[in-house]
């Protein structure tokens, strides 16, 4: 694994207010004599899902057993996902199905922080979608204005869209010019597919950005800071208690370092150990699966 010290945690099971209560408290005591006293105690975790707790359809092992341990140890734990397509309910089904129980207000997937963006900065705002059905369709529920028209947009929303094409680039040229909010739901260029990599998000708001030349103005999902602000608010916690864990060096990861929270890699998704050492991004913690995060507590 690694010889860094190991993950503080106050040890007390996480109760109705995530723990909260418990802020302050170390249980180590005031005198203790190592270097080690001043390292935070870790009260929340951020999970990615495809690639971290699940890949495919089969869930990964210990996935289910490392956030009942976590929770144990008084760790509040919030899912954190780049897909744009599927909703938080979408998720407590599937985590239910591999045996986690979760409540939808600790599943963050990049459409709910695209949607909460829109409603904390442009709620009214006649929107112009490139994306999923599904995302319109939350995006709707939630009160924000889909348009048809992209001329009378005057927000720009690119996301995966397996339908994306020349017209959608025509539609793009429509619907952008200097005053439009050019938003993406989340940076992923490519997505593990079974035989391979498919377009991801990041490959649409590209092709856009590159037919309209010029760059969206915000992209969110991971590792943005409305991501990881979002994901932080949710937990409870500051940065610095706030542990990390993702298989993708760009997205979890780099949301973890930038935001000074504690970082760990898992090698069942995208990255591999040659990754880590070709990236910037620096992990507190390598380890081979989620399995092994209960390892890393003290
Ligand atoms: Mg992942």
């Amino acid at each position: 694994m690694c010889d860094r010290p190991k993950i503080q945690t106050n040890g007390r099971p996480v109760t109705r207010d995530g723990g909260r209560s418990a802020i302050g408290f170390d249980p180590r005591g005031p005198d203790r004599p190592d270097t080690r006293e001043a390292r935070a105690v870790i009260r929340g975790a951020v999970l990615d899902l495809d690639g971290t707790v699940y890949r495919g359809d089969a869930a990964l092992p210990g996935a289910a057993e490392t956030v009942a341990t976590l929770r144990e140890r008084g760790v509040s734990v919030l899912f954190c996902s780049n897909n744009p397509t599927k909703t938080p309910a979408e998720y407590v089904d599937r985590l239910a199905g591999i045996g986690i129980e979760v409540d939808e207000s600790m599943v963050l997937p990049a459409s709910t922080v695209t949607r909460d963006y829109l409603r904390d900065h442009h709620p009214e705002a006649p929107t112009y979608l490139v994306g999923a059905p599904s995302l319109a369709s939350y995006l709707a529920d939630a009160g924000q204005p889909i348009v048809e028209d992209p001329r009378a947009a005057s927000v720009f929303v690119a996301s995966w869209d397996d339908q994306f094409g020349y017209d959608t680039m025509a539609d793009a040229l429509a619907a952008i010019d200097d005053d439009t909010v050019f938003l993406g739901t989340d940076p992923d260029r490519t997505i593990p597919a079974e035989d391979g990599l498919a377009p991801g998000s990041g490959a649409v708001i590209n092709a856009v950005a590159g037919t309209v030349g010029r760059e969206p103005d915000r992209v969110l999902g991971k590792p943005s800071a409305e991501a990881a602000e979002e994901a932080l608010d949710r937990l409870g916690v500051p940065a610095g208690e706030c542990l990390v864990v993702g298989d993708r060096l760009d997205t979890d990861l780099a949301m973890g370092a930038a935001h000074g929270m504690t970082t760990a890699l898992v090698l069942t998704g995208v990255a591999d150990r040659d990754d880590v050492a070709d990236s910037d991004v620096d992990p507190d913690y390598v380890v081979d699966s989620i399995a092994e995060i209960p390892q890393l507590l003290e």
